[in-house]
């Protein structure tokens, strides 16, 4: 079997209401996603990660101009072969950021190829699946003006709970006393209610400050607390990871197995955190989950990507053993975006869907998902 083409598709469209985390606005839902074609007539779907602030062209950019050259008339199924020729290729201007998406939307394709071409879900390639649905927790609580939003909240993650999820990520980031009355109200709001929470400021702080808020945060049980501080910093991780008893986890804004390498031997983590489409897709998901398990650390992905993005982190998330085992350990959990996303319910013919609470996993071919053409036309850059 040889790779005779590699088309990306950028999709982009405006929000109708524009939402905050903490770095910014984000004003539209952008995507890169990847077709790797076939001699054999089967063809496989990939997505680099737009983060909410990534314009989708640069990951296509480096796709179209650096990687398709060095891959046309390969095996698309020699996926650990062509990520090191991938990698060794780029690594003297890439290794992090919208390069390694690059790699990441192509590697997820080659795997969904190698899935197709064998009639078996991707899941079964990585070793098997650890359990055949994923508990899903609801990401959201963005804002829609910035702080003095805590009711909005609060009714927010009462309506989570009625949509039937267990565990929910709450974003913070807007300042101390802002976030520690939003999540007074959310926890008010979920009062006797069996709920677990997170938290997510996307490293809006400095050391001082995101310790003072976990302090304040120690009694509300948090599953863990996320990328409390900046990315680029392990030592500031450690120190936070020192001072509180929360979970810390990070990973997001990180890359393969060199990358992740540095976080853990550091002891930054105790929640390793890659997304699959731009850490390095399916073959540095492999490197990396290792790599956490060795060092005691549990890989739970984040997850924000299309309907492409989403059915490939459910493959992985599947397969990924937990660091510390018992008879009832805490499984990896789905991060399920509840905001609304034409990408998502309509990319694909079978959207991940939750259902009180919970993600089936399917057991199609490859990544699973069928792509709606006329969603790719519609949405086009
Ligand atoms: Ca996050």
């Amino acid at each position: 079997m040889k790779i005779t083409d590699i088309r990306t598709y950028c999709l982009s469209t405006p929000l109708e209401t524009p939402f905050a985390y903490s770095q910014g606005w984000v004003k539209a839902r952008g995507a890169t996603l990847v077709e790797v074609l076939t001699d054999a007539g089967v063809s496989g779907w990939g997505e680099s990660i737009c983060m909410g602030l990534q314009p989708p062209q640069i990951a296509a950019a480096a796709i179209e101009h650096a990687l398709k050259p060095i891959l046309l008339g390969a095996d698309p199924r020699d996926v650990e072969v062509l990520w090191h020729r991938m990698y060794h290729h780029t690594r003297d201007y890439g290794q992090k950021g919208a390069l390694m998406g690059a790699l990441s939307g192509v590697d997820i394709a080659l795997w969904d190829v190698a899935g197709k071409s064998l009639g078996v879900p991707v899941h079964r390639l990585l070793g098997g699946a650890f359990r055949s649905r994923v508990e899903a927790y609801a990401t959201g609580f963005y804002r829609l003006r910035g702080p003095g939003e805590a009711k909005r909240l609060a009714d927010e993650a009462a309506s989570h709970r009625k949509n039937g999820f267990r565990a929910m990520k709450v974003k913070l980031g807007f300042g101390i006393e802002d976030d520690l009355a939003v999540m007074r109200a959310v926890r008010e709001a979920l009062a006797g209610e069996p709920v677990t929470l997170m938290i997510d400021s996307n490293h809006a702080y400095g050391v001082a400050d995101a310790i003072r808020l976990g302090r304040a945060l120690e009694d509300a049980g948090l599953r863990w607390y996320e990328e409390p501080v900046v990315p680029e910093r392990p030592a500031d991780y450690r120190a936070v990871r020192e001072a509180l008893d929360i979970p810390i986890a990070g990973g997001e804004n990180e890359y393969t197995l060199f990358g992740f390498q540095g976080l853990l031997a550091q002891g930054a983590l105790d929640v390793a955190q890659p997304d699959l489409c731009c850490c390095g897709g399916f073959t540095a998901a492999k490197h990396i989950v290792a790599l956490a398990h060795a060092q005691g650390v549990q890989v739970n992905p984040h997850v924000w990507g299309s309907g492409v993005g989403q059915a490939a982190s459910l493959q992985w998330i599947a397969s990924i053993p937990v660091a510390h085992h018992a008879l009832f350990a805490a499984e990896p959990v789905f991060e399920y975006d509840t905001s609304s996303h034409p990408f998502r319910s309509r990319l694909v013919k079978e959207p991940v869907l939750q259902h009180e609470g919970w993600i089936e996993l399917p057991r199609r071919p490859g990544i699973g998902v069928e792509v709606n053409r006329d969603v790719l036309e519609e949405f086009a850059v």
